[in-house]
């Protein structure tokens, strides 16, 4: 069953969208080679704690820390550890805030570093299609129309769309109905209307699009350990407008590269 929000629900999961976008943005502040990634999570939880919200993942099916961090080969799903970041790398930090009864999520990937041109390219490529998708999420289309803009950027620059792993509805539960494919048909699947909120979250990989999971029951790797991208934006769709309430803005204020 999908929850339509009401515009005064969507107010509150903007303000969870704002704690979100400013914890991104502290993380981003440490986002450089010789960081432990667990590092990144301690500044997140208390960012978050400190601002009226609760970190979403910790604990969410008994995942251990307010971050997701994926770096390289990792899609989703990784665990902040005492990896040290180093040159070349690249990470995608995901995110949620729980605020006043409501959620929000978003994730950027960063590169560290000199990251290969062919793997930067893969970076803009992901993140350029998160906001084509975004284009395709209005009012009276489908969800088919965001998942086919989203693959058929990727595919014609000879990436590839992970199918497992797909965007989401949100709102009181971090994740609801509907499923956010980042593939799909033109004019397929639910019809958006207002009062959807949903996360829509591109993972997009530089080989194959075949994924394992790690025997930790959680991380969530390419087959063939070639990089994967991630980026993610909480969207909501009126009759006459759609809106990111999730941003990542402080992100690009605060990480230079
Ligand atoms: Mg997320
Ligand atoms: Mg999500």
């Amino acid at each position: 069953m999908i929850h339509y929000k009401t515009s005064e629900e969507v107010d509150i999961i903007k303000e969870s969208a704002d704690i979100l976008g400013r914890a991104h943005g502290e993380v981003a502040k440490y986002v450089k080679e010789g960081v432990k990634t667990s590092f990144l999570d301690k500044i997140a939880e208390e960012y978050i704690r400190d601002h009226q919200g609760v970190p979403s993942f910790k604990g969410y099916n008994g995942f251990p820390a307010a971050l997701c961090i994926s770096v390289n080969e990792v899609v989703v799903h990784g665990f902040p550890s005492d990896y040290e970041l180093k040159d070349g790398d690249i990470i995608s930090v995901d995110c949620g805030v729980f605020h006043q009864g409501f959620h929000s999520d978003s994730a950027y990937t960063y590169p560290i570093g000199e990251v290969s041109p062919s793997v930067l390219a893969l970076l803009k490529a992901t993140k350029d299609s998160l906001y084509l998708g975004i284009e395709k999420a209005v009012f009276g289309n489908r969800l088919g129309d965001v998942g086919n803009t989203i693959q058929k950027f990727v595919e014609a620059k000879g990436y590839t769309v992970v199918r497992e792993l797909v965007g989401h509805g949100i709102g009181r539960n971090l994740h609801e109905s509907p499923e956010v494919p980042n593939y799909g048909k033109k004019g397929s699947g639910p019809l958006l209307k207002a009062g959807m909120v949903i996360a829509i979250e591109p993972m997009v990989n530089l080989g194959t699009r075949n994924i394992v999971q790690e025997r930790d029951g959680w991380t969530i790797r390419t087959a063939d350990r070639k990089p994967s991208a991630h980026y993610e934006h909480t969207v909501a769709i009126f009759e006459d407008k759609t809106e990111v309430l999730t941003t990542h803005k402080y992100i690009e204020e605060n990480f230079k590269f």
